[in-house]
């Protein structure tokens, strides 16, 4: 069950970076003994990186970006959409239907604390300027929220549908909702919480089937519509679900 599909690119390290500049675009040039043609990618934090082969002539990196204009100028769209998305002032959490307001206070140095101070009050206090490092924070409480939500949410589940799992673990998975091994060991993927009791519901029950049935036969089907009738329809709405951009920011 794939969440928003979300394209992560792993940073490249150890390559010499050149800063160039053309037209309106500037961008990094990185050469590598790999590479077999020119390469674009547009990064959110780095922006446009050309990866050329050893010895590409690099006049003809001009032509090659004109060519790939239309798809880096919506990739460069996206990767600003991602920067908005920064430092949100509120998280709602759709799951436990709650919201936190969040604050932010600059502090100098290098630290940076989250606290919560009172019910839906989350405060990051220090270093707030590095969007990455804020990114990171809030993630980490958003799994520690999902954790504390999640992990006894199944076990209700499991005891009432009589289903029974081996062990649960919390994810920041990028392509799962969740998933069940052969024996019975459950991940959940932490931005569950962001979805409705209902979807979470159904991730749960989903997963929890999977203990009895480990594959999408009509077995399966029957069992999980026994206990959802409307497994399919919530099944197909997750697909197209809008998750906070934030949450990827660490991965791009
Ligand atoms: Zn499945």
């Amino acid at each position: 069950m794939p969440p928003t599909a979300v394209r992560i690119e792993n940073p490249c390290e150890g390559d010499q970076l050149l800063n160039c500049q053309d037209n309106d675009w500037s961008y990094q040039v990185k050469e590598s003994k790999r590479a077999r043609r020119a390469s674009v990618r547009v990064k959110v934090r780095s922006g446009i990186e050309v990866t050329i082969p050893i010895g590409y002539d690099r006049s003809r990196i001009p032509d090659f970006l004109n060519q790939h204009s239309e798809w880096i100028q919506h990739r460069l769209e996206r990767a600003r959409d991602v920067k908005e998305s920064l430092n949100p002032d509120a998280i709602r959490l759709e799951a436990l239907d709650t919201t936190w307001r969040v604050s932010y206070i600059k502090t100098p140095g290098d630290k940076l604390e989250l606290r919560t101070p009172g019910p839906g009050q989350l405060v990051l206090r220090g270093h707030i300027d590095d969007p990455v490092r804020v990114a990171e924070r809030l993630n980490l409480w958003v799994h520690k929220a999902a954790e504390s939500a999640l992990i006894p949410w199944l076990d209700r589940e499991s005891k009432r549908l009589s289903l029974q799992y081996s062990k649960v673990s919390i994810r920041h998975q990028k392509s799962r909702w969740g998933s069940c091994s052969a024996r019975g060991s459950i991940n959940l993927n932490q931005n569950l919480i962001f979805l409705s009791p209902r979807e979470v519901e159904y991730v749960l029950a989903h997963e929890l089937c999977h203990t009895k049935e480990l594959n999408h036969s009509k077995r399966f089907w029957d069992l999980l519509t026994s206990i959802q009738p409307e497994a399919r329809s919530i099944r197909k709405g997750l697909r197209n679900h809008n998750l906070p951009i934030w949450i990827w920011y660490p991965f791009l």
